[in-house]
């Protein structure tokens, strides 16, 4: 059975906590909490009249607007080569779908990867990852687990990499990007690289798209950088040359399932993806405002005697309670002890397929709690990025 994801069900259990009255400070899911660009605001009233629907792939201008955006991030990129969707886990579930074989997957990752290829009937081969590498896995272990998977009669065929990552907020190497991509290459694997946290990475990401370009499909969307995680607005960009029937295939689920991203929010697509000053300045704000959350809570972790690496990209800390665990079996108990007892929601290491003994804290946000939160919010978008 398919469970509801972990990210959204305790999502909805603090919602229902809170309509009861009870405060809980929200730290379990995966959303910047910012308020919505006015800007933003008023491409979306002006797009409200669009009731018809849209282009499957996204309208022209989208497109168009996200190949730039690719391309201003070292990614050259033809619109044709550009999917939009409503949300970018749509399209890595068209995606796992689509392409063939089982579905390689560092291990701890974010919690939506093996449910999706459950839903396609894939096989999921896990190989582990230690916190400090950025969700990517050692090229020798990689190697290993998948001659290791094909004697065990799997297919490896879809290598799924997280830049930056989640849960662990770090940020691979490029040297170990390119090791990796070569070990798919000899593989014959195709490479889908997540790249949703880019803006939000304190160090220069090395898309796999440049190490593979023939086999690399990189996505993304808005949800996190600019925080519109509710207008669900992502996209994807599919390998140049192109993997033959990718696109058509992608188009296919696309058209069965969602029909086309939502009309209005295609013109929020075509604005915002173009990078315009407000946009600029918000997203850089917000990385600071995630950099100064992430480092004042890491520092509150260590001195408490958790082991956790320093943030280095997206808005999660991901600390290991070893040393708590004469206190808790499992990180779901202790999940569960912080959230009735001290109404804080967070994520055991076990939704991401990992050690038990850490839990995910997304830390965006809690520098906008208190009255003084908006004038906070203010002086930050003011500094220079
Ligand atoms: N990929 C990762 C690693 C995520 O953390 C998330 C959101 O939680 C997504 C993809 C999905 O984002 P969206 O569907 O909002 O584009």
């Amino acid at each position: 059975m398919i469970r509801h994801s972990a990210t959204l069900a305790v999502d909805e259990r603090i919602r229902a906590l809170k309509a009861q009255g009870r405060p809980v400070l929200h730290l379990g899911f995966g959303e910047a909490g910012l308020p919505v660009l006015p800007e933003v605001e008023q491409v979306l009233a002006g797009a409200a009249g669009r009731n018809g629907y849209g282009p499957v792939a996204g309208s022209p201008a989208a497109r168009s607007a996200v190949a730039e955006w690719f391309g201003r991030r070292g990614l050259p990129t033809d619109p044709a080569q550009v999917l939009l969707a409503p949300g970018s886990k749509a399209l890595l579930f068209a995606l796992v779908t689509v392409l063939p074989g089982d579905v390689v997957l560092p291990r701890p990752a974010w919690v939506s990867y093996a449910a999706q290829a459950a839903l396609a009937g894939r096989r999921v081969i896990g190989v582990d990852v230690p916190a400090e590498a950025g969700g990517v896995p050692d090229p020798g272990l990689l190697a290993e687990e998948l001659r290791a998977a094909r004697a065990a009669g799997a297919e490896p065929g879809i290598l799924i990499l997280t830049l930056p990552d989640n849960p662990t907020g770090t940020v691979a190497s490029a040297d170990l990007v390119a090791k990796v991509c070569a070990v798919a290459r000899e593989h014959g694997l195709v490479v889908i690289s997540d790249e949703i946290y880019r803006d939000l990475a304190d160090e220069p990401v090395h898309s796999p798209a440049l190490e593979l370009p023939e086999r690399t499909v990189v996505t993304g969307g808005l949800s996190k950088s600019v925080a519109l995680g509710g207008y669900r607005i992502g996209f994807a960009r599919l390998p140049d040359p192109p993997l033959p029937g990718l696109y058509e295939g992608v188009l296919g689920v696309a058209s069965e399932i969602w029909s086309s991203l939502p009309s209005p929010m295609q013109a929020v697509a075509a604005y915002v993806a173009g990078d315009p000053p407000p946009v600029r300045e918000h997203v850089a704000a917000s990385r600071r405002l995630h950099r100064a959350v992430a480092t004042a809570v890491h520092a509150e972790f260590v001195a408490a005697g958790a082991t956790c690496r320093p943030p280095r990209g997206a808005f999660y800390l991901y600390p290991d309670l070893e040393h708590l665990r004469d206190r808790f079996a499992t990180g779901a108990e202790l999940a569960e002890h912080l959230l009735e007892q001290h109404g804080v929601g967070v994520l055991a290491g076990a939704e991401f397929g990992d050690d038990p003994a850490r839990l995910r804290f997304r830390v965006a946000t809690s520098l906008l709690y208190g009255e003084d939160a908006e004038q906070r919010w203010t002086a930050l978008r003011s500094e220079d990025p």
